[in-house]
């Protein structure tokens, strides 16, 4: 199983001692993972007796805002003053589930600047040295199992109650894509009995997030795939653009498009999906892929992101079409690992 640095827990344990105002932070564009890590660890510092504020860069979807405790979050788009003092208030600042500052956007420049000690609690590949106590462990699905596993090491597993486990359980869920990818080691899943042990009733926490489409988010998902989906099937990929009288035209929501992307990659034979959407200064892209073909590399490589293996994502400061053409262009370049992913995903492994 992923362990944690003992030497790393000690230390966190020693300055928890000295501490007393704790901020959690998370990254822009919030997802299941990074709302449900941060809620929890949150949770659990105020059961310890802490004082505890949890940030969050923007606005999230609403199928994302039911957890316990959600109202008690400070969404810094809509409350920039009040961010700030809490960024120069904290004694002690989480960063969850991100791998570089950069990533929380709106306030990174006042995080850089922060005094107090940073403590990265995250699972994505290449991490920036630019924290103080480092919890990076790749091979666990979610920064909430690493969560989990951080209270335990710190001898509290018995803290854990029915709404710690519940956002735990949320963000494990939503980044292994409903248990169908970043899943195959078995601790995941003794951590998941131990949450369903604590009251989580996960059959609901399944519909709570996916069975409450809008009707217009089902409708722009039909129209994605029959009408803006393209195959480039000699080197296994598939993507889907939305331009900004796209998404006018179907009222898209934060958190709408989440998730269009694996339909594609779904799809026999396709190895590499990608996802464009039209923001106003930029595009903004989502990248999937299956077996041994690195998204995270690709995008470091050509479109300033990164992420996992399988899952990452990137931009551009380009126009919609000028980014296709990048991204079709650089395609055939990587035709014979995208060939030989999407056979080796075909198979069934010895
Ligand atoms: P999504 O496509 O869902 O936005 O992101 C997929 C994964 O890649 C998530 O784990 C997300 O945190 C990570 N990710 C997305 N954008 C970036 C980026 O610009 N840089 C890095 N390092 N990771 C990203
Ligand atoms: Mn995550």
């Amino acid at each position: 199983m992923p362990s944690l640095n003992t030497d790393l827990v000690s230390q966190l344990k020693k300055l928890l001692t000295t501490t007393r105002n704790i901020l959690i932070t998370t990254h822009y564009n919030p997802d299941g993972d990074a709302l449900g890590s941060s809620l929890a660890l949150g949770r659990y510092l105020h059961l310890k007796g802490f004082s505890v504020k949890i940030l969050v860069p923007n606005e999230y979807p609403d199928f994302l805002a039911w957890m316990p405790r959600n109202g008690e979050m400070t969404v810094y788009s809509k409350n920039q003053a009040q961010g700030d003092d809490m960024i120069d208030w904290a004694q002690v600042i989480f960063c969850l589930d991100y791998n570089a500052i950069q990533r929380v956007n709106l306030f990174s420049v006042k995080l850089f600047q922060a005094k107090g000690v940073k403590v990265l609690v995250d699972h994505h590949l290449q991490p920036e040295p630019q924290f103080d106590l480092m919890f990076s462990l790749i091979e666990t699905s979610s920064t909430s199992e690493l969560v989990y596993d951080l209270i335990c090491a710190l001898g509290d597993k018995d803290v854990i109650d029915k709404d710690i486990a519940i956002c735990l359980y949320v963000g494990i869920m939503t980044d292994t894509g409903s248990f169908s990818f970043a899943c195959n080691l078995p601790h995941t899943y003794e951590v998941v009995a131990e949450l369903v042990r604590r009251g989580v009733d996960t059959e609901q926490v399944h519909r709570l997030v996916y069975d409450t489409y809008s009707e217009q988010r089902m409708r722009l998902l039909g129209y994605c795939l029959s009408e803006k989906l393209t195959i480039v099937k000699d080197c296994a990929t598939a993507y889907i653009w939305l331009s900004k009288a796209d998404m006018k035209k179907f009222k898209v929501q934060p958190g709408d498009t989440e998730g269009i992307v694996n339909y594609a990659l779904s799809i026999k034979g396709i190895s590499f999906a990608a996802f464009f959407t039209e923001k106003p200064d930029r595009i903004r892209i989502s990248f999937r892929s299956k077996g041994t073909f690195s998204v995270n590399n690709f995008s470091r490589d050509h479109f300033n992101g990164g992420g996992h293996r399988n899952a990452a994502g990137g931009e551009t400061f380009l126009k919609m079409n000028e980014t296709i053409e990048l991204f079709t262009g650089l395609l055939p370049q990587y035709k014979e690992g995208l060939q030989s992913a999407a056979l080796q995903s075909s198979l069934l492994q010895p």
